[in-house]
Formats: structure tokens, C-alpha cells, sequence
């Protein structure tokens, strides 16, 4: 292929990609739409600046904007998540877990956290899987006790595996996280033990934002950990916020431990989404609860089995639903893309037990982060209930119903919970 014809075709595709989101239900719980001005400050020229160091004792000349910029982002996001100290650095979830395990353990210590079947995050995974925490970071990983049926951690049975195992750490937080975990009660237990606590909330920072999830720095995790791009609807970026006293060990393992560049661009992003949701987080994020529960019992109307019926299915913007009944997760996953709903399979906690492989689990997952910021509200998650089932349960062809959602879509092109939406939520802007 000619240069000039991969340069066309790499941007062809790339607003072929905005013209198919218009008209998507994006449903997948890790992703969200950025406001406008989010996206302004990714095209802005601090994308290709360095920044090395702490504002004021930069490594690099030319920070005079970006040194303001970040500061402005450390104070947003202690206010916001009332933490003494925030680290905006990491360029991404797992690098901000990379250097908390830094700051927290030593190679060799035992870690605690949820195993990946049970909700777990790669980034902490045992060695043997390659996940970051064994592999990476050399911790041996230890898994909590797991309650299936309320999909959450079974405190009795962890208390005993901590006074047992005696870990170095525990780390809360997964990435299929529908209840509040006991922070506070393990917390205590941990105390016992000389056990260090970390939350990971790369799924729920936006619902801790807007104060309708658990808090968990103020029932005894000490750091915490996020993705700012998941219910947090902001730019591809992690952070960390922690006690006063972690401040240094954190922010030496972040820089010059784990980040050179930490994508200045995504950091004057941030301070933006941080700015929006102090204004809209606590609506935002009520709604996003609201529109997950509301699709729960849709789908459960309609005979799907989503997991947890008895506890309201889902406290987070996340669902869990048993697909077996259908097929398999990979496959239905397929086909409700042709459908243009897009959305991930998912293992259950029993999947690996009952013989089904993370290619092909039984279940799949649901999240309302992203339909909330396009305005929908509870009505609409009956409307796209009624869509999944056309394509899973009446067997309905994908294609036709696709054209059903593209219609549906048209409506909600707007990204809400912003200062300023004059840019739809998947314009292309064109800029050369
Ligand atoms: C998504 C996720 C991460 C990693 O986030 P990235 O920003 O993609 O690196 C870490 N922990 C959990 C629990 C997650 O779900």
C-alpha cells in the first residue's frame, strides 16, 4: 500500500468508527464517553511535552502551563475524593496498582484480592497467569474467599484466611463489582496483622465521586487506586489518592518508578472531568445506579437470568447475566454486535468449575455508564432489554434489529452531565 493511501484509509476508518458509535448501545461497564471539552484537552499540544518530576521540580523546561494545569488536577481530585494526597501521574489503571503494590510490598509479600473469576483485574493476577502483581511486581497472590451467590467477598471465611496467611496487603476492588465490598470489617481484621489495605476503584471512582457507592478512605483503606475513564468519565488515565504519610513512597514509585512521560494532555483532561463531576457527579452517578438496576429487572422480566435478583441485581453500574440457557458468552457477544449492542462476555465465579473457558464463559456483562451520559434514563433500559432479547432469546436477526437501535439511537447524541456539550458525543473532529 501506497503512504499516502494508509494515511487516507488509517483516517477513513477512524471516522467510519465515529459514524458506527452514533448508532451503538455501548453497554460495555469499562467505557464511557468523554465530555466535549475532555476531548478538546486531548488534542491539545500538551500531548507531546514532557514533564518529568513534581510541578515546581520538573526535570524539563517549558512547564509553565502544564505545572499549573497539574496542580490544579492534584487539588480537584483531593477535594473530590477528600483524600490528603493524589498522585495524577499514572498513565493508566494498572501502572497506578503497578506502583501502589510498589509503594505498599515488597517482591516475595503476599498479596489478597478477588481471583479473575471471581471479578478479579489482571493487574492482579498470580504469576503463573501472568498478571501484573505476580509477574510483574513479584507478589505471591492469595485469593478471598468468595460468596457466589451474593457476588461478593465472604468476610467470615476471609477474616480466618488473614489471621492464617497473614498477607502483606489486600486489595479490594475488581472489574465485575455489583456490591460495595467490607472494606471497613477486613479492614479491622487486617489492622490485627500488620496488613496494609488498598482499594483498586478503576470500575466505581465516578460512583465513589458522586458519593453513592461505599467510601472507601474513610472505612480503613489507606490508598486508592482508579482508572479515570470507567464510570469516572474521563480521559485514558489512572490516579492514586492516599493518606498524607504514603505520599512520597507513592510518588516515587510512579515517577521515576513506573511513568517518564505521564501524558500531560490526559492529566489537563482530568482536571476537567474532576471539575464536571464535582458539578454533576452526585446526579450522574445516582442515575447510572438507577438506569443498572432498572435494566436488571428488565432483562429478568423478560426471562434472562441476571445474577442476584434477590439483592436488586447490581448496587454499581454493573450486571452479571447467566447466558448459559442461550449459548455461550463469546458467541452471543458476537451476535449482539452484528445487532450494533456491544457489550463483553464474562466468566462466572463457576464457569472454570463447570468446564467453560474465558473465550466462551457463560455470562455476560452489562454497564450503564455510558447510555446514562447519552441522557437515558430508567424507560430506556426497557427499550434496550427488549433489544437483547430479540437478538439472544427470540432468535431475531441481528441485522434487522441493528437498524431498530440505529433509529432508537438518534436521539441521544448529546453527552450530558457537562459544562458545555456543542460537540455530539461521537463527532468526528477533523483537525488537518
Ligand atoms: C480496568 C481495571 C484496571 C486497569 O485499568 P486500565 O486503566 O485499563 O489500565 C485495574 N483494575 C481494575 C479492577 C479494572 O477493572
Amino acid at each position: 500500500m501506497l503512504p499516502r493511501e494508509a494515511f487516507d484509509r488509517t483516517l477513513e476508518l477512524l471516522r467510519k468508527h465515529h459514524e458506527w458509535m452514533k448508532t451503538t448501545i455501548n453497554l460495555i461497564a469499562s467505557e464511557n464517553v468523554p465530555s466535549p471539552a475532555v476531548r478538546e484537552a486531548l488534542t491539545a499540544d500538551l500531548g507531546n511535552r514532557y514533564a518529568e518530576g513534581w510541578p515546581g521540580e520538573r526535570v524539563y523546561a517549558g512547564c509553565i502551563y502544564i505545572d499549573q494545569v497539574e496542580l490544579l488536577a492534584m487539588e480537584l481530585a483531593r477535594e473530590l475524593f477528600k483524600a490528603e494526597h493524589a498522585n495524577v501521574q499514572p498513565v493508566s489503571g494498572l501502572t497506578a496498582n503497578l506502583a501502589a503494590y510498589t509503594a505498599l510490598a515488597e517482591p516475595g509479600d503476599t498479596m489478597m484480592c478477588l481471583s479473575i473469576a471471581s471479578g478479579g483485574h489482571i493487574s492482579m493476577g498470580k504469576k503463573k497467569f501472568g498478571g501484573t502483581a505476580g509477574a510483574v511486581h513479584g507478589l505471591g497472590v492469595e485469593y478471598f474467599p468468595f460468596n457466589e451467590r451474593r457476588m461478593n467477598i465472604d468476610v467470615d471465611a476471609t477474616a480466618k484466611k488473614i489471621a492464617e496467611v497473614k498477607p502483606k496487603l489486600l486489595t479490594f476492588g475488581g472489574s465485575v463489582f455489583l456490591f460495595p465490598h467490607p472494606v471497613k470489617e477486613l479492614s479491622e481484621v487486617a489492622k490485627e496483622h500488620g496488613t496494609r489495605v488498598m482499594y483498586d476503584a478503576a470500575h466505581v471512582a465516578g460512583l465513589i465521586a458522586g458519593g453513592q457507592f461505599q467510601d472507601p478512605l474513610r472505612e480503613g483503606a489507606e490508598l486508592m487506586t482508579c482508572s479515570t475513564h470507567k464510570t469516572l468519565p474521563g480521559p485514558q488515565h489512572g490516579m492514586i489518592l492516599c493518606k498524607k504519610e504514603l505520599a512520597e513512597p507513592v510518588n516515587k514509585a510512579v515517577f521515576p518508578g513506573i511513568v517518564s512521560n505521564h501524558h500531560l494532555h490526559a492529566v489537563a483532561a482530568l482536571a476537567i472531568t474532576l471539575a464536571e463531576m464535582f458539578e454533576f457527579g452526585k446526579e450522574y452517578a445516582a442515575q447510572i445506579i438507577k438506569n443498572a438496576r432498572a435494566l436488571g429487572q428488565a432483562l429478568y422480566e423478560r426471562g434472562f437470568s441476571v445474577l442476584c435478583p434477590d439483592l436488586g441485581f447490581t448496587a454499581s453500574h454493573t450486571l452479571v447475566v447467566d447466558i448459559t440457557k442461550y449459548g455461550d458468552g463469546g458467541t452471543l457477544e458476537q451476535r449482539l454486535e452484528k445487532a450494533n449492542i456491544v457489550l463483553n462476555r464474562n466468566l462466572l465465579p463457576w464457569d472454570i468449575r463447570e468446564g467453560r473457558h474465558y473465550k466462551n464463559p457463560g455470562g455476560i456483562r452489562l454497564g450503564t455508564s455510558e447510555v446514562t451520559r447519552l441522557g437515558m434514563k430508567e424507560g430506556e433500559m426497557g427499550d434496550i432489554a427488549e433489544f437483547i432479547k430479540r437478538v439472544v432469546i427470540d432468535g431475531e436477526n441481528p441485522e434487522r434489529v441493528a437498524a431498530d437501535v440505529t433509529e432508537f439511537r438518534r436521539d441521544y447524541q448529546k453527552v450530558h452531565y457537562a459544562f458545555e456539550s456543542a460537540t455530539q458525543a461521537y463527532e468526528y473532529i477533523k483537525v488537518h
